[in-house]
């Protein structure tokens, strides 16, 4: 037993894989599909998957924002533990990537719910801001490119109802996070995220340590 967060080996791993959530077939075969592509690593961790369902399920998310879709696992998960009335905008500038997960989408029966919008993802979130959407968001998932990621928060932030759910994915950045000589713009960028919504007193956060590190923040 011990008061810190564990460190996984290989084992321990792929038996939190196994035994920490059910991840359904379609998803299993996305990331399977994902695998074979060169930038693979940007899709999140299926345990984070988990998670993420589980909190759309727990928050009661109706009206949901992916800033970051990749080959659209995590809207995938998203959309699957949202209501049949559920929304999912999907930002995202890259057509090919997105075009993977789609049939999926489609095949799970959660195609209706995903908003796809190719743009750069300020310019869509900027868009519902004007269009009234401030305040009415439930859940936000940021995982984009890092030099945005402060962007991302705070038009997260007006567009959150109260209570509701930002969740902000490589918090810790492969653990580049604490390497004081990498300097990188990803690295001070999320470096400087973390900062900030630690001493945010507009949310209530937590850090955990799941996947590349995952910070949940909860708007007041
Ligand atoms: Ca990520």
């Amino acid at each position: 037993m011990s008061p810190r967060t564990l460190t996984l080996d290989d084992r321990l791993y792929a038996y939190v894989t196994d035994l920490g959530g059910r991840e359904p077939d379609i998803g299993r075969r996305l990331r399977e599909a994902t695998r074979a592509l060169p930038a693979a690593g940007m899709q999140i961790a299926p345990d984070q998957g988990n998670a993420l369902a589980l909190l759309v399920e727990l928050i009661g998310a109706r009206r949901a924002i992916e800033v970051g879709t990749f080959t659209g696992y995590s809207a995938l998960r998203t959309a699957l533990a949202l209501p049949d009335d559920g929304e999912l905008v999907c930002c995202d500038v890259s057509a090919e990537w997105t075009e993977v997960g789609r049939p999926y989408w489609q095949e799970a029966g959660v195609a209706g719910k995903i908003d796809l919008r190719l743009a750069p993802a300020v310019e869509t979130l900027d868009a519902l801001i004007a269009g009234g959407w401030g305040g009415t968001v439930d859940f936000i998932f940021i995982d984009a490119d890092k030099p945005g990621y402060d962007s991302y928060y705070e038009r997260a932030l007006i567009l959150a109802r109260t209570g509701g759910l930002i969740a902000v994915d490589n918090v810790l950045w492969g653990g580049a996070v604490v390497d004081e000589a990498d300097r990188s713009p990803d690295t001070v960028a999320i470096r400087a995220l973390n900062a900030k919504i630690r001493a945010d007193e507009r949310v209530t956060m937590a850090l955990l340590p799941i996947g590349d590190g995952l910070t949940l923040a909860r708007k007041r």
